[in-house]
């Protein structure tokens, strides 16, 4: 099988605040390589590095606001975060864990830091992907699958380390999350001077987060931590070595190849359905949700 090699090692960017409780470097969509189609069907990657919250009796976060046509996947590294939408979905999440919510024809949502997790404040990081759901099912019922990190599938690499598998699979193991369209996710947890092989089809866009170390891909490109890789679609194989003890979030998912009309908080097929979801915003159909 052909060796897949990078495209772009992205730096993080400066970062911005979203709300108080979330200081993210946006990947995607990042302007230059990385726009929506880009990494189709993978809309939206923000991602908070490592940031010391000081304690509070107010926990920062991001106040209710809808979304429609998409689903956010939240993934902890540190800290905690609770959650709650219009639809009856909601928790807490932590270290580890992951909330997958499928806003599809629509909810409210707010996203805080979790309240005791607040008072003492601590080191935050996390990821926010938002992935995007095929024409035929924008408009499906909303769900929320809480994954804790015991549910996740582990693939024991020996003394390589494990991949944590939240979404599709890896070496046939499958991980917890269902999905609308193929999509996979994990985690690959290694140890210094450990190795994983990875394999998806060509077409399948595919980019890699480093959480935490330093790794070297395809032995011979040095990416450093906090940087994004994005893969060519052309071959299917890559390797990742760690330096040191390293966290990569491995990202990829087969294109829907279907018009993208994002705004603000909805992404839909076309201009008339964002109008259609303001109306319905406007109009009460997303439900309530209480500030
Ligand atoms: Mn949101």
């Amino acid at each position: 099988m052909a060796t897949k090699n990078i495209e772009l090692i992205a730096a993080p960017k400066p970062p911005h605040f979203v709300g108080d409780g979330f200081r993210v470097h946006n990947f995607i969509p990042s302007g230059y390589h990385l726009d929506m189609k880009r990494m189709d069907p993978f809309l939206m990657l923000d991602y908070n590095s490592k940031f010391h919250f000081s304690g509070t009796d107010t926990p920062r976060g991001v106040g209710v606001h809808p979304h429609r046509g998409f689903e956010t996947v939240t993934i902890a590294y540190k800290g905690r975060v609770e959650h709650g939408d219009s639809a009856g979905g909601g928790g807490i999440i932590g270290e580890g864990d992951v909330q997958w919510m499928t806003a599809a024809s629509g909810v409210l949502h707010k996203e805080f830091h979790e309240t005791e997790w607040a008072k003492e404040g601590g080191i935050f990081q996390m990821v926010q992907l938002w992935v995007n759901l095929p024409a035929k099912d924008k408009m499906s019922a909303p769900k929320y699958q809480a994954i804790k990190n015991s549910e996740m599938k582990l693939v024991d690499l020996g003394e390589n380390g494990f991949i944590e598998v939240i979404a599709g699979e890896y070496n046939s193991q499958k991980g917890p999350a269902s999905t609308f369209s193929p999509v996979n996710l994990m985690n690959a947890k290694l140890k210094e001077h450990g190795k994983a092989n990875f394999s998806f089809p060509p077409h399948f866009n595919t980019a890699a987060l480093v959480i935490e170390g330093n790794i070297l891909v395809n032995g011979k490109e040095k990416v450093p931590t906090d940087h994004f890789v994005l893969f060519e679609n052309q071959g299917e194989d890559f390797t990742i070595e760690a330096s040191e003890n390293a966290i990569v979030l491995i990202i990829s998912g087969e294109p829907l190849n279907e018009p993208i009309f994002p705004h603000g908080p909805f992404v839909m097929n076309s201009r008339e359905e964002i109008i259609q979801a303001f109306d319905d915003f406007n109009t009460g159909k997303f439900g309530y949700l209480e500030d």
